[in-house]
């Protein structure tokens, strides 16, 4: 698709938004002012560090995060988590009551839920048995009125990654926005898809400071794709959607190396998927590219109650189609794991 087919896919009512000006939209300062009387925002003058109003176009942690992601600033949407972004996207381009959307399944849960609450019907196909992307299907479930397809890979709760072959014929056959979501892209074998905006215009990464990056509690997410489709975006978003403790804290950590913890969970996620694969109750350890691992056991529910009783959490996906059977472990620490292994290891 070209950038003009993809604008010809957003909402009208989006297009012709005029979004809501900020006080520091309105002043953009210039080089040789010395500003030190800040009166257009109301705010209150007494300086705490969070009495003024946060930076809405968060310029400068766009400007770091695209020299660790390696895309222009432009293209970079910041959202309050991952949600954020997946919400935007829906009511940029999916039509209350008439437009559709298309998902693999089993998948994370968010996209539906968020269609749900846009109005939009969620059309889902199933993986194949063995989890690979069934592409044919996908295309056939769409039609005239289907505007977003929904990829997660590596995929929640599968683990695995798709083939890159796959994921680019849909984006070369879908005449629609394919999101794929790549929350777990750290912990990948492969480099995924951000770079990959510049060729594909109907192409949306979505990443997160949640999972590698250890920042769950800051809600911090990301949309990458074309400067166009992220302006539009941004016009929709609420202005001040990442508050001011939040970005100067982001902005810190960001410093900070990440490759030997993500090299530690890859080494701790092999230990696991070794050492369940001994255990009399694992029927199967499936292949995983995320910081966690699906495992297939004799009896699921039961086998979640006794790490419950050894004070483990895991979480059950049994009920999910597609999952029969399984558990849905994350990689811990080498204590954590330890834990889990001992309890699986002697369960009965
Ligand atoms: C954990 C996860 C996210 C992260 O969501 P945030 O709102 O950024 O915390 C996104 N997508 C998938 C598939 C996930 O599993």
């Amino acid at each position: 698709m070209t950038i003009e087919e993809v604008k010809g896919l957003i909402r009208p009512n989006i297009l012709a938004l005029h979004p809501y000006s900020t006080a520091r939209d309105e002043w953009q300062g210039g080089e040789g002012d010395s500003i030190d009387v800040w009166l257009d925002a109301n705010e209150s003058p007494y300086d705490s560090g969070i009495n003024r109003y946060p930076d809405p176009h968060h310029s400068s942690l766009r400007q770091k995060l695209s020299k660790i992601k390696g895309v222009a600033a432009e293209s970079i949407f910041i959202g309050n988590g991952s949600d954020e972004a997946i919400d935007i996207i829906f009511r940029v381009f999916a039509r209350v009551g008439v437009d559709n959307a298309v998902s693999i399944a089993p998948t994370y849960g968010m996209y539906k839920v968020a269609a749900a609450i846009n109005d939009i019907e969620m059309r889902e196909v199933q993986l194949l048995d063995d989890y690979s992307l069934p592409v044919d299907s996908l295309l056939a479930a769409c039609d005239e009125n289907t505007k977003i397809m929904w990829i997660c890979s590596p995929n929640n709760p599968t683990g695995n990654s798709f083939q890159r072959a796959d994921i680019e014929r849909l984006l070369k056959e879908f005449k629609g926005v394919v999101v794929i979501d790549e929350a777990y892209i750290e912990f990948a074998s492969h480099r995924g898809f951000a770079l990959d905006i510049a060729t594909y215009p109907n192409l949306v990464v979505l990443q997160t400071l949640s999972k590698a990056w250890g920042m769950a509690g800051l809600r911090f997410g990301l949309a990458l794709s074309s400067s166009e489709v992220i302006s539009i975006m941004n016009r929709v978003k609420y202005p001040y959607n990442i508050n001011v403790l939040t970005q100067a804290r982001v902005s810190e950590e960001l410093d900070r190396d990440i490759s030997a913890q993500v090299a530690e969970i890859l080494e701790q996620r092999e230990r696991l998927i070794n050492a369940l694969r001994l255990c009399d109750s694992v029927e199967r350890v499936y292949q995983s590219d995320a910081n966690f691992v699906l495992v297939k056991v004799s009896d699921a529910s039961r086998l979640y109650d006794v790490l419950i009783a050894h004070g483990a959490v895991v979480r059950n996906r049994s009920s999910v189609k597609g999952c029969e059977g399984t558990l849905r472990i994350t990689v811990g620490t080498p204590a954590e794991c330890d834990r889990v292994i001992e309890v699986v290891k002697n369960f009965r």
